[in-house]
């Protein structure tokens, strides 16, 4: 059994944005050398997230708009006394802060129209760090 760690360090641009990491993710295979096995991603924030769904622009937007509707920023959060992010907090506590993606002959299993993106919430940052382990054989 191989277990491959590789730290994945991304800068965002803006207070919410969607950033496609699924090639990071496949060069990190690559580089494991892991042919049959299991790839997860994790972020180690608490105002991000990893979603797995279709990188378009239109999309993108529309997923963006939807978080700030359900988690908007000027709520009455109790957390907001603390550093003003609770939206922040909120939507990462109710979307997935990792993702597990099968592999196999060398490849990461996703369908046609599936991308990996990292949801920045509460950007723009310097270093979000997202760890890839992958294992298999
Ligand atoms: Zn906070």
């Amino acid at each position: 059994l191989k277990v491959f760690f590789k730290d994945l360090i991304i800068n965002t641009q803006k207070r919410r944005e969607l950033i496609d990491i699924t090639l990071e993710a496949a060069k990190a295979l690559s580089d494991s050398k892991v042919i049959d096995g299991i790839c997860v991603i994790n972020s180690t924030h608490t105002t991000s997230s990893i979603i797995i769904n279709e990188n378009e622009s239109g999309l993108k937007e529309d997923i963006i708009n939807k978080i700030m509707q359900d988690f908007p920023q000027d709520g009455s959060w109790r957390h907001n006394k603390i550093d003003n992010n609770a939206d922040a907090h909120l939507a990462g506590a109710y979307l997935n802060s990792s993702v597990t993606i099968p592999i196999k002959n060398g490849g990461l299993i996703l369908g046609a129209w599936q991308s990996i993106l990292f949801l920045e919430l509460d950007g723009p940052r310097i270093g979000r760090k997202l760890i890839i382990e992958i294992m298999g054989i």
